[in-house]
Order: structure tokens, then sequence, then C-alpha cells
């Protein structure tokens, strides 16, 4: 019993031409479709994971960011509520020219920057703060024009005269009496009259003498009003009016110098107005004097402004109500900006730290070390302005957000992966891999489909040959096998009676059955081929002789066609390695189609050339030729030609594949060139045999 494979018996009701399909669909397709569905959703379940992982650690950055921001807080704070309860600062602000290095370390640090930050305190009834001169304005008491409890005899008299009598020269002489005879304490007071007398009475060389003696006395002379500050601006103002315009430089740049170095305890519009003319005087001079020259300026002007801006963080924070929170953290807002107050209730002690100071200090250590360049990091407020860092990029699905009320401050804190993260990368290159192999998948399944329906294709076109081939075959034996019948049928019955006669019908068989034997040796050659049974004897071939004798044999063959071989075989022609037998089949098969497709021309040619190292047979004729679209098939196994002429002629489709076989098999290659209605040239290349013996001479052949 014949053995059947599996698929065979599993596939049995379809037919040949469906099995493959059906083979391909259950064993390719369905699991191909049902492995990319699975890859995608791995590759979607592998995004959703990722997302997950990268929102935990988001999570776990934010968490540590805030964790450290509470930690640098708290550490400060204690700092603070450490001096409150020391007492230090009432001491510090008491000593002439206090030194730091008694204050806790945290807190000596923040000083170093000029203009960062101060502790404002209470000390007693008023407010103190330190380092001194880093506020322009409040919140310690501005000068209350507290005159000295006891006041020189005769001032009273004096300051009638000046401001009610309008007698200058009077009260000049009683205010110059007071000075001769006065106490220390006194002059500045009495100095400042005398200036200011003089002023009124236009005397204003003698204004700029009292003034001058007013701002150069020394401290202890100068009471608790601003004397030196009023002298500076008054001499200003005296020196504008007489034009002379390089003291006033001088004078504006000490004025101005002194302001921002925060000399005077003043109110914010008096800081503002003395400020604002001193800086218009040094623009006006900015000419005459390289002094107030405003690139000079410009370190001096951005020290005021950031002094300015925590002063007025100062009196926000004192002028708010201050609730014993739990947490003594408390933003001041900036413009776009806050400030921060970390603060002791009782005593009084805030330590408020201007922006600039939080975003360098704070800020951007915690973004350095925290986020380590995989993380981004912005503070917003709660309304969601940027307080510090940048904006998350729009595009970003990932952002975090997560609230620092639970730290004391109104904020929140945005934490996001960078572009270059490695955590980013990492899931880049997971999901690529996923996505390659998807790809490949693809690419698996396109191919096997495109593989699948070529290989049918080519099956059913091979099935429709084979039976078209099997028609044909028996077709073509047939009308030869009848023929030789009827003629032996004839002679044996002795009915031909003519000797003549009955010669032309003995060689009519012999034709007749040497056409059957070479179409049965073409079919055998063919399946030998398909077989891969074929072996050629190669060996040294003498081409003229050889092509001669071709030429010859088929002449015979063709005897009683009356249809002429025109050969052109040279005598100087060189050997080839090769099976005779197998040529001769090749040339044969090319001159029988040459004399086949020709049926209106009665000579077909061959010519044989030695051409650079090879041996050229040309087998020509005038017959139909072939189209265009059939040229490139004529080599195919089973085809047959579509074109004009040729599709009446009886012909399996064998001989060309046999004869680009034989070549092939040789080293050689064979060409066509054809044109319908004009006629085709095959040409047969075969390398020659540089080993053989030399050529022997040989008759030339006849025909
Ligand atoms: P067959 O001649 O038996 O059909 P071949 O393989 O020898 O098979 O030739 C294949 C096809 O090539 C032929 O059917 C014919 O159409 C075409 N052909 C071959 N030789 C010629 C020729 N000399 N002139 C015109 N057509 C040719």
């Amino acid at each position: 019993m014949p053995t059947m494979s599996r698929s065979g018996r599993a596939f049995a009701f379809l037919r040949p031409g469906q099995r493959l399909p059906a083979i391909f669909v259950i064993g390719i397709l369905l699991p191909g479709i049902t492995l990319a569905v699975f890859s995608i959703r791995a590759l979607l379940q592998e995004r959703r994971l990722a997302d997950q992982e990268i929102r935990e650690r988001l999570d776990r950055v934010a968490k540590l960011a805030i964790r450290e921001l509470d930690l640098e807080l708290a550490r400060w704070q204690r700092e603070v509520e450490e001096l409150a309860g020391s007492g230090l600062l009432v001491d510090l602000a008491d000593t002439a020219s206090p030194a730091a290095e008694s204050l806790p370390e945290t807190i000596r640090e923040v000083f170093d920057a000029p203009a960062a930050s101060v502790i404002v305190f209470r000390n007693g009834d008023d407010l103190g703060a330190y380092p001194p001169g880093r506020l322009l304005y409040g919140p310690t008491a501005p000068y209350r024009a507290r005159a000295p409890e006891v006041q020189p005899r005769g001032l009273a008299e004096a300051e009638h005269a000046e401001t009610v009598e309008k007698d200058y020269a009077r009260a000049i002489g009683l205010y110059g009496h007071l000075l001769g005879q006065a106490a220390p304490r006194h002059r500045a007071l009495l100095l400042h009259r005398l200036a200011r007398t003089s002023k009124k009475a236009g005397l204003r060389d003698q204004a700029i003498r009292y003034y001058r003696e007013l701002d150069q006395g020394d401290a202890s002379l100068v009471g608790s009003l601003p004397f030196a500050l009023i002298a500076k601006y008054e001499l200003c103002v005296l020196w504008e009016e007489q034009g002379a315009s390089s003291e006033l430089a001088t004078g504006a740049r000490e004025l101005y110098e002194n302001l921002v170095a925060g000399r005077w305890p003043l109110e914010k519009s008096r800081y503002m107005f003395y400020s604002e003319q001193a800086r218009d005087w040094l623009a006006d001079s900015s000419a005459v004097s390289a002094e107030s020259d405003p690139a000079q300026l410009e370190p001096l002007r951005s020290i005021e402004l950031q002094k300015l801006a925590l002063s007025e963080a100062a009196a926000e924070f004192l002028g708010r109500p201050r609730t014993p929170m739990e947490r003594r953290r408390t933003l001041i807002a900036a413009g776009d900006r806050v400030n921060l107050a970390l603060w002791n209730a009782e005593p009084l002690v805030a330590l408020i730290l201007s922006a600039d100071f939080v975003e360098d200090r704070l800020w951007e250590p915690l973004v350095r070390d925290v986020g380590n360049s995989d993380f981004h990091f912005a503070l917003q407020r709660l309304n969601g302005e940027i307080v510090f860092g940048d904006a998350p990029p729009g595009d970003l699905d990932l952002p975090l957000i997560r609230d620092l009320t639970g730290i004391g401050l109104p904020l929140s804190l945005q934490v996001w992966p960078s572009g270059n993260s490695t955590m980013l990368a990492d899931l880049a290159r997971r999901q690529s891999v996923y996505l390659a192999m998807l790809l490949l998948v693809v690419a698996l399944l396109a191919f096997g489909s495109y593989i699948t329906v070529h290989t049918v294709r080519q099956e059913v076109e091979v099935a429709r040959l084979k039976s078209q081939f099997v028609s044909t075959v028996s077709h073509e034996f047939r009308s030869p096998l009848t023929g030789i019948r009827q003629l032996a049928e004839m002679l044996s019955r002795g009915r031909v009676k003519d000797e003549e006669k009955r010669q032309a019908y003995y060689q009519m068989i012999v034709r007749e059955s040497s056409r059957l034997t070479r179409l049965v040796e073409n079919v055998l050659d063919f399946s030998r081929i398909e077989e891969a049974r074929v072996e050629y004897r190669l060996e040294p071939l003498e081409a003229g002789p050889w092509l001669r004798q071709a030429v010859r044999e088929f002449q015979e063959e063709i005897a009683d066609t009356g249809v002429a071989v025109v050969a052109e075989i040279p005598d100087e022609l060189p050997f080839v390695r090769g099976d005779r037998e197998a040529l001769s089949c090749a040339v044969h098969n090319l001159l029988d189609n040459a004399v086949k497709y020709s049926a209106d021309s009665d000579t077909v040619w061959l010519q044989a050339r030695s051409i650079d190292g090879k041996l050229t047979v040309r087998v020509r004729d005038r017959g139909v030729g072939i189209p265009e679209g059939d040229q490139k098939h004529v080599f195919e196994k089973f085809f047959r030609g579509t074109g004009d002429g040729s599709a009446e002629v009886k012909g399996v489709g064998l001989g060309l594949s046999l004869v680009q076989h034989i070549v092939d098999a040789h080293g050689g290659s064979i060409g066509l060139a054809s044109e319908p209605g004009v006629g085709s040239t095959f040409t047969i290349e075969l390398p020659v045999d540089r080993a053989a013996p030399p050529r022997r001479s040989e008759p030339p052949a006849e025909g």
C-alpha cells in the first residue's frame, strides 16, 4: 500500500493547487497574525508598565526632594530658634561694630551674600535688623525726630528768631553764641540750625561750611537725627545751586553710597526720595566725573535693588498677622517669585531669605543633587504660576505634581524626566526591541505570503503545461505512427509494385521513425534533466568536423522537404570541451526550429566563428519570428509560442529548454535576436578548450 504523508491525508479533500494555500493559512498566516496581535498587546502592556514605573520613580524622586527641602529648612529654623533663645541678637544690635563669629554656623553662612538675607528681631519695643545696613527702610523704627531730652538753654529764643521773626542775622548770632558754649552732644543740633539759617539768609558759602562740619563731625556728635544725611543732601543742593558740578558729583556719590550701605534707618518714602535725588545728580554730572559714570554705579545700583527687595520682604512679613502656626515658614510674594521667611514667634526672630538666595542656596542644589540630570523640577504656586525652574514641555504627559503644604509651604513641586534620562533611554530601547520583533513578524508573514503565492502560481502553471504537454506529445506521436503503419501495411501486402516507389516508401518509413526516435530522445533527455540524472561526457571536440557532421545529418533528415541549410564553417575553428552527442542535439534542435518556423522560406543559415576565445554558432532563419513578449519565455520548459504562424507548428515546447540546459552545462550561453515577420537568430557561445591538441586539417563541409 502506498504511504501517504500526514499533510497529504489531512488535506486530501483539497485539490493540489489548494493544499499549499491551506497549509500556508493554517501553518503560517494564522499563527503569524496571532503572534502579531500578541506582540502589539505586549507592546501596549509594556508601555503601560513603563509609564507606571516612570510615575513611581517620579514619585520617589519628588518625595526625596520634598524631604531634603524640609530637612534643610528645618536645619535653618532650628538655628533661628536657637538664636532667638540665646538673646545674642540684642547684644549684636547694641554693639557698634557687631561681630558675626558668635552666630550659629548656618546663619553666618547665610550672610555671606551681601544683600541676600537678613534677620529681623524684636528688641524691646523696637525692631532690630541684623547684619546692620541690610535693610534700606523699616522695620527698625525710623528716627523719630527725637530731640535730645535736655535742650541747650536759649535754643527756643534762637529758633523763634529764625522761624517766626525770620530775623536770620539775629538767629545766626544766637545759634553761634550757643555753639560756642555747647556741650558736645548738642554740637550737631546747633551746627544744623546754623547751616539751615545761613542757607535761608542766602549765605551759601557759610551754609556749606556749617554743613561740612556737621557731615564730618564724629558719630558721637550726631544725635538721634540723621544729621549726616541731611548735611550730605543739603551740600548737594547748595553745590547744585552754585553750579559746582565736580563737588556735586563727589557729594552725590557719597550720599548714594551711604544710602545703599543702609547707614540711616529711614521710612520707605524718604529713602526713595533721597535715593532718586542722588541718582539724578549723578546722572546729571556723569559728564564731569568718573565717579558718577553709569558703568561704575551699576554694581551699587544692583545691590540697592536687592536690598530694596529684601526690605520690601521684611516689611511685608512684619505687616502680616502671624498666627503661631506649627511650621514657621512664610512665603512672601515678590513679583513672579517668592522670598522665604523662617521664624520664631516668641521672641520674634525671622530669617528672611531673598528669592535669589532661595534659588541659589536651596533650589539649585536640590535640583542638582536629587534631580541628578535625570529629572527636571519646577516649583509653582498653588495657582500654577512657576516660581523656580522652567515649565515642563507642553507635549509631556508625564509631569507629576506634589503638594508642599505638608511641609508648610503653599507651593507644589513638579517633576518630570529629562529628555536624555537613562530611564527614558531604557524605555525607548525596550520598546524598540518589541517594535523590531513586531516588524520582523510582519516581514516574515509578507515574505511567506509572497513565496506561497509565487510557488502556487508556478505549480498551477506547471500542472497546466504538463497536461498540455501530454496531449501534444500524444498528438506528435500519432501522425508519424499512422504514416509508418499505412506504408508498412501497403508494403507488406505487396500492393506497391513499382520498385522505385517501394524504395521511396522505405525511406519515408526510415525518416519518420528517426523523427520519432528524436522526439522520444528529447522527451527522455528532458526527463533525465528533470530528475538530475543527466551526465555529460566531456572530451576535446574539434568544432569544424563536429559541426559539419551535425549539419550533414540534419540535411539528410530534411532532404525531401526541399529546404536548404547554408552552412559557413571555416577551417580554422578551435577545439571545445564537450559532449558530442549533447551539443549535436542542441544544434539539431536550433536547425529544426529554424526550418519548422519558416514555412515561407526555403533556406536556413548556420554560421560558426571563433571570436575572443569563444566558439560562436549562429543559426538564422527568415521565418515567422518571435513576438517580444514571448522572447523571454522561449527557453522555459513546455513553453510554446503564441505568435502568428507559430501556434499551428507542431512541437512540445521542450527543444529550447534542452538547448539552454546543454549550453549552460558546457559553461556557455545562448542568445536570441528576433523580429516577428522578419526572422530569428539564435547564437550559442561556447568556451574554447585551450588544453586541446593542435587542430588538424579537415576537408571543407559540403552544403
Ligand atoms: P517547440 O518548438 O517544440 O514548440 P521549443 O522549445 O523548441 O519548442 O520552442 C519554444 C517556442 O519558441 C516555440 O513554440 C516557438 O514559438 C518559438 N521558437 C523557437 N524557435 C523559433 C524560431 N526559429 N522561429 C520562431 N519561433 C521560434
